[in-house]
């Protein structure tokens, strides 16, 4: 009995998709199948050497046959096959990888074009078929299933005969529309499909086969047609063919097909080791993280092959978190192919293979951001934030190999600037390395400390990314060079006459310091005079340990409430404001009380801080202005 089921939301729309395509580029759908039947191939491969239930074959293979009577089109593979289960679950959602994806892209795009580009999957074959068959049976059940659809709401299984396990896809082609020029017969000619599998599925690792006819003639003209058995496909994978045929273009189409990309990669780099370890790789780096990048979900690891053969296919530990952007494979000739996972982990090639290549994807980068700045900025601006993770990360057990490579705009440059190229155009009386923390470009220019360090004319790092005081905590200097943020205390930036004057400046005003220190009591550990205020009135900056901004971001975090930092208020003695202030304690101290709160919020403010108390500080305006109009 064959049970009817529904095709769940999404696959339904990706469904109407295809069969209504206007799409002109109809012929992926064969590639679409055939490396769908690779990949069963592979599992099933790997399996049947790791796993004592599943039995492998001696030869593995895709077979293509044509009936033209019948119009029909089937695509045969010995792979894993799939259970009833399977058959649901897979065909009747949409996968998790590529089409997903694909949708998402075109909700966004809304773009029909891309299909060619992405990996959309089994559901390709609705843009050619009115009505598909699929056959199969895993080695894991005692049957065979049948399911059927005509691509609209429903699908079919049922039970059936099937004594090999793998899998049997039949396409019943559509009729021929004359108006649109929609030529479907084209699929069951011998010539298409052998130039289609040479153009799109060469690289497949497994013979790709099919009965063609073949016509001879004798001495005498006597022509004889027999049917033979051809292999339509090379078998090399990519990345082992000659160089020359290693071409950019056939390299990003790789990438593209294989990681599900739409667009080319930033950067491809290709590592070819022989020697004790033997091992060659082909890694990409995408032009854009996934949508998941920065969050637990995202999977990274590399595609594993032994001698060409597949055997997993995201392979954590061949990649360090840092670099977790990597895409591609490896394919080493040390590693036995029936291997299982567990046993890779402890593995010591695999070990080799990884500090390898996380040496060459180093060496990669710091020579892109040194000759190639603009390719260098582009994957910073995707990718920079994954890096000062990985110097923070482990108490900085990797900050030696990656300081380097962090960038950081700055106060004189709108490129970024390395550490590195910091401190070489330090002047000679620069001991600290400064930065500033801040949201943006201009809430940071417009730092009241900004000043005394633009006479200075010392640069200053912008830090914009919530990590990067974090990561100076852990990387504490650079080329013994200590950081020093901004917002702390100033002493460096004041010569020995300066620091005499504010002392003097502090005895003359103790009186008020003091009033103003007990209104804030609560507020600040505190207040100070300031030597480095040009402009501004007032500014807050941070003392010892936590800093205001690391503040803000652990109080953004679950689990990390009330870390507090400390708070000092400094205060401009050469301002108006400051003798007004003078004049206030004079004349009425008990206002002084007022004058502080406001100083104290308006310094919050500056510092891109919420107010604490906004109706409490409104109301104080409100009086102030009255007081003035008397
Ligand atoms: P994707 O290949 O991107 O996962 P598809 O829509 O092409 O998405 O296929 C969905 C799933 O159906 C596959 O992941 C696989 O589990 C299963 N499948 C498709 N074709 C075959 C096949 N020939 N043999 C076994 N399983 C298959």
């Amino acid at each position: 009995m064959a049970k009817t089921k529904q095709f769940k939301t999404e696959s339904k729309r990706l469904l109407d998709l295809m069969i209504n395509s206007i799409y002109t580029h109809k012929d992926i759908f064969l590639r679409e199948l055939i490396s769908n039947a690779s990949d069963a191939i592979d599992k099933r491969h790997h399996l049947a050497l790791t796993d004592d239930n599943v039995e492998g074959e001696d030869t593995y293979e895709i077979f293509i046959k044509l009936d033209p009577t019948n119009r029909t089109l089937t695509i045969k593979d010995n792979g894993i096959g799939m259970t009833e289960k399977e058959l649901e679950s897979q065909l009747g959602t949409i996968a998790e990888s590529g089409s997903k994806a694909f949708m998402d892209k075109l909700e966004e795009k809304k773009d029909i074009d891309i299909i060619g580009q992405f990996g959309v999957g089994f559901y390709s074959a609705f843009m050619v078929a009115e009505r598909v068959f699929v056959k199969t049976r895993s080695p894991y059940s005692d049957t065979g299933y049948l399911w059927q659809s005509q691509g609209e709401a429903t699908y079919q299984i049922e039970k059936t005969n099937k004594e090999t396990v793998g899998t049997e896809i039949t396409l019943v082609l559509r009729q021929d529309d004359e108006e649109t020029e929609d030529d479907y017969s084209t699929y069951l000619e011998t010539q298409t499909i052998k130039e289609l599998v040479k153009k799109y599925s060469d690289y497949v690792r497994y013979a790709i086969k099919m009965d063609v006819e073949k016509t001879t003639k004798d001495d005498d003209d006597n022509e004889t047609t027999e049917v033979v058995t051809e292999t339509l496909n090379s078998m090399t994978p990519l990345w082992k063919k000659p160089k020359s045929e290693q071409t950019e273009d056939a390299l990003h189409d790789f990438y593209k097909r294989q990681y599900n990309d739409f667009e080319d990669p930033l950067h491809t780099i290709h590592i070819n080791v022989e020697g004790l370890t033997t091992y060659t790789a082909l890694l990409f780096i995408p032009k854009k993280p996934p949508y998941d990048f920065y969050t637990e979900n995202y999977e990274k690891g590399l595609q594993l092959y032994s001698k060409s053969v597949f055997i997993e296919d995201k392979n954590k530990d061949l990649v360090p978190d840092y670099f977790k952007f990597l895409k591609g494979l490896v394919d080493s000739a040390d590693l036995s192919l029936n291997i299982s996972r567990e046993m890779l982990q402890h593995n010591r090639q695999l070990k080799k293979i990884a500090a390898h290549l996380e040496k060459k994807v180093k060496s990669e980068l710091e020579k892109m951001q040194k000759n190639n700045r603009e390719t260098y900025t582009e994957f910073y601006d995707a990718y920079g934030t994954i890096l000062k993770y990985g110097v923070y990360d482990q108490f900085g057990a990797n900050k030696e190999k990656l300081q380097d490579l962090i960038m950081f705009k700055t106060r004189k440059s709108d490129d970024y600037v390395s550490l590195q190229e910091y401190v070489e155009a330090m002047p000679e009386d620069q001991k600290h390395i400064y930065y500033a923390t801040g949201s943006n470009k201009a809430q940071i220019m417009n730092l009241p400390q900004m000043d005394a360090i633009k006479e200075k004319d010392y640069d200053v790092l912008f830090f914009t990314d919530d990590i990067d005081e974090f990561m100076v905590q852990v990387l504490n200097t650079y080329q013994e060079k200590p950081f020093k943020s901004l917002k702390q205390s100033e002493d460096d930036l004041l010569d020995e006459d300066k620091k005499k004057d504010l002392e003097n400046k502090e005895k003359d005003h103790a009186k008020l310091i003091k009033a103003l220190k007990k209104s804030l009591k609560e507020n600040v550990k505190d207040v100070k005079l300031s030597g480095r205020l040009k402009e501004a009135p007032v500014c807050l900056v941070s003392g010892e340990g936590l800093s205001m901004d690391m503040e803000k971001v652990l109080n953004q975090m679950p689990n990390q409430p009330g870390m507090k930092a400390e708070k000092i208020l400094e205060i401009n003695p050469n301002h108006d404001l400051f003798k007004a202030l003078e004049n206030v304690h004079s004349k009425t101290p008990k206002k002084i009380d007022d004058y502080a709160k406001l100083l104290y919020q308006q310094a919050l403010l500056i510092e891109g801080y919420d107010i604490d108390d906004p109706k409490g500080m409104s109301d104080m305006m409100v009086k102030l202005m009255i007081d003035a109009s008397k």
